[in-house]
């Protein structure tokens, strides 16, 4: 299974995937997960990565442009395989173990969009079939904790 995580922390996923089974699963090569950072695809001069909502509304999201071309990295990377992408929210579905088994059946890359501050701008939805998924009925501050449970939840599938 290959996990492609679009965060701008990717530095936040090294302990917990440095440890006990995860670990043994990426040495394995069972498991295997990549890292996209929508930050290394600003083209802004002052390099900043949020904005207010397009819509209107409180606080800043990330912009849409970055992520949509970190999801197309992706995508133009793992050419004709069947992938998913999540998009973690907590107004998405709420996340389960039968929704995990399902999709360790049907695909073997996973692209999965991690938030922060608002969100992400909205319009990054209508580009791509996304899940919207939730892990639970509170809200973080960002994407990387649910991240990690839905690949550590779907790597035990594995
Ligand atoms: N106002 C935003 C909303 O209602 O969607 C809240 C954004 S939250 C502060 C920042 C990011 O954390 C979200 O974009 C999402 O990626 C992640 N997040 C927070 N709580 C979550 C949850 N329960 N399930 C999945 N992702 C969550």
């Amino acid at each position: 299974m290959h996990f492609h995580i679009v965060t701008l922390f990717p530095k936040a996923f090294n302990s917990y995937l440095g440890e006990s089974i995860l670990k043994r699963a990426i040495e394995d090569k069972k498991v295997k997960v990549s890292f996209y950072n929508p930050r290394d695809f600003v083209t802004n001069k002052h390099k900043r990565i949020d904005r207010p909502p397009y819509a209107g509304g409180p606080g800043m999201v990330i912009q849409a442009e970055p992520v949509v071309k970190a999801v197309e990295r992706v995508v133009k990377k793992i050419k004709n395989k069947k992938y998913k992408i999540i998009f973690l929210s907590p107004r998405g579905k709420q996340f389960s173990n039968s929704y995990a088994a399902k999709f360790t059946k049907k695909y073997k890359n996973i692209i999965i969009v991690c938030g922060r501050y608002e969100g992400i701008d909205a319009r990054v939805k209508k580009i791509f079939k996304v899940d919207e998924i939730s892990i639970g009925p509170f809200v973080l501050t960002g994407g990387e904790l649910p991240a990690m449970i839905v690949l550590d939840a779907i790597s035990r599938q594995v």
